[in-house]
């Protein structure tokens, strides 16, 4: 059966209540977002042309915009604020220098199959330390983003990423796949602005 992505905007001033009326007055986390591709590196090219390093940091940007209108913005930082590409270990390195409390790496699928859609999260497979704060984190906002934006779940999974295996010393680090740019709903869905502010405020929420 197909699902389809919802229509998400009216939604987003209830998930900004809830971010606002729900924080603990904790510490505030310092989150690492890894921006994935940038440069020459585009990343996956989508079906109508929409680039997966631009998709990610359209989101990233928006999570940022998000978390400084709250009253206790979480310490978030992103290893790539322009089109600039960085290599991977340089990603990692930031996450240790940061002190960072969580790695979440943001990237979008292809695949030849136009008709594989939905999202995946990965952990560390093998990973010694973070191993449970890992799967935890990307459980929680894996679960959010299908409930909210209507993403099928492809499910947890776990891989040999060189950003996760070099982060996982430091901190509990995921990677996000944000739907295939080569399925035509998905590609479409994330070309419009209202819902890279509604994926970013589902991530954001589950921080
Ligand atoms: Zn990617």
């Amino acid at each position: 059966m197909k699902k389809v992505l919802k229509n998400v905007s009216f939604v987003i001033l209830v998930l900004k209540m809830c971010i606002v009326f729900g924080q603990e007055p904790t510490a505030q986390k310092r989150i690492l977002i890894d921006v994935g591709h940038g440069g020459k590196d585009a990343g996956a090219i989508g079906i109508n042309g929409i680039q997966e390093k631009e998709v990610v940091l359209d989101i990233a940007n928006a999570i940022l915009n998000l978390n400084n209108q709250l009253d206790k913005p979480l310490d978030i930082y992103l290893t790539r604020y322009k089109d600039t590409l960085i290599s991977l270990s340089d990603r990692t390195k930031l996450a240790k220098t940061l002190k960072a409390d969580l790695f979440v790496s943001l990237h979008c699928n292809h695949s030849d199959n136009p008709n594989a859609r939905g999202i995946e999260v990965y952990a560390l497979r093998k990973q010694e330390r973070y191993s449970k704060e890992s799967v935890f984190a990307g459980y929680k906002i894996e679960r959010a983003l299908c409930k909210t934006i209507g993403y099928e779940s492809r499910g947890m999974k776990f891989a040999n990423f060189q950003v996760l295996r070099e982060t996982t010393e430091y901190c509990p680090a995921i990677l996000m796949e944000l739907g295939f740019l080569s399925n035509v709903d998905e590609a479409q869905y994330l070309m419009r602005k209202e819902n890279v502010l509604a994926i970013a405020l589902s991530i954001l929420k589950k921080l």
